[in-house]
């Protein structure tokens, strides 16, 4: 049994838990599934030419790389993404048509989940009246 969760741990990773802080933070990030380590993150990597990406949305559950911190505004991203596979099941064909005519970077479905999430950090940031700069 022990191989056989160190197999899945591999290929799936493994459930975690949001941080109290930001689901109180960013309530909507509950709508999310978390999980971090497993296949996915490292598949998105490689189809970026790089070891591994932070993290990577595959319907309703976020995969994070091992060693990259929960962050605002990388979960509120990744949420985005959720959003996007609840609103169309061609979301994951036309996201990788998207990436292979325009790129990573220029694919509308990215571009989306960043304005999202710097909108929302700066909603956030605008209604903290401890919040500095
Ligand atoms: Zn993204």
């Amino acid at each position: 049994m022990a191989a056989l969760e160190r197999l899945r741990s591999a290929l799936i990773g493994v459930p975690v838990a949001l941080p109290e802080d930001l689901a109180a933070s960013f309530p909507e990030l509950t709508e999310a599934r978390y999980r971090r380590g497993g296949l996915p993150p490292r598949v998105g990597g490689w189809a970026l030419g790089v070891g591994s990406v932070a993290g990577i949305t595959l319907w309703r559950t976020v995969f994070l790389a091992p060693d990259v911190p929960f962050s605002a505004e990388l979960l509120l991203h990744e949420l985005a993404h959720v959003r996007q596979f609840g609103e169309s099941r061609a979301f994951p064909a036309r996201y990788v048509l998207e990436s292979v005519r325009v790129g990573y970077r220029r694919n509308r479905f990215e571009v989306a989940a960043q304005r999202f999430a710097a909108l929302r950090l700066r909603e956030a940031g605008s209604s903290s009246p401890s919040s500095g700069t």
